[in-house]
């Protein structure tokens, strides 16, 4: 009973107002945390698992030597690779594709890869408007592989942080 009528006593008061008033007021001059994105961003780990990439080595050889793995080891069944004997007897990928609707990010396919080849990079700025527009081909793969390959390097290299 004391209960009841403490709360409605409060209410006739206003208690509950004044204190919300009083934590927007606190918060009113207090340093403001939110992100200006896309003009701010939060700082990236070296092992996001952002869009994907398959690399080349420095004499802008391909890395893949179509071994498989990455499909194999995949859990939604994103990547479908084909692949062929060239005529040096090397093998190599006639198709990668990675579906990125399948994709669930978890860096299996990267962890799996012999010659650090398909890599998760830090870029996230991507979209698609259908469906197609998120399958991934060898050639885009390549492409995104040349424009952060410096950035892959730095993550994976001697010095990173989690190496
Ligand atoms: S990140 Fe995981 S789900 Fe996505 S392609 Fe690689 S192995 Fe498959
Ligand atoms: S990306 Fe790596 S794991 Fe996948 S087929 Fe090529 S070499 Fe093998």
């Amino acid at each position: 009973m004391l209960e009841r009528v403490k709360d409605i006593a409060s209410s006739f008061m206003l208690t509950e107002l004044v204190k919300g008033l009083g934590l927007t007021g606190r918060h009113l001059f207090a340093r403001k945390i939110t992100v200006m994105y896309p003009e701010e961003k939060t700082p990236a780990s070296p092992r996001m698992r952002g869009l994907h990439a398959l690399r080349r080595y420095p004499n802008g050889e391909e890395r893949c030597i179509a071994c498989k793995l990455c499909e194999a080891v995949c859990p939604a069944l994103a990547i479908t690779i084909e692949s062929d004997q060239r005529d040096d007897g090397t093998r190599r990928t006639t198709r990668y594709d990675i579906d990125l609707v399948k994709c669930i990010f978890c860096g299996f396919c990267e962890e799996s890869c012999p010659v650090d080849s398909i890599v998760e990079t830090r870029f996230i700025e991507y979209h698609g408007e259908s469906r197609g527009d998120l399958l991934y081909t060898k050639p885009m793969l390549l492409a995104i592989g040349d424009r952060f390959e410096a950035q892959i390097a730095a993550d994976r290299g001697e010095d990173a942080p989690f190496r």
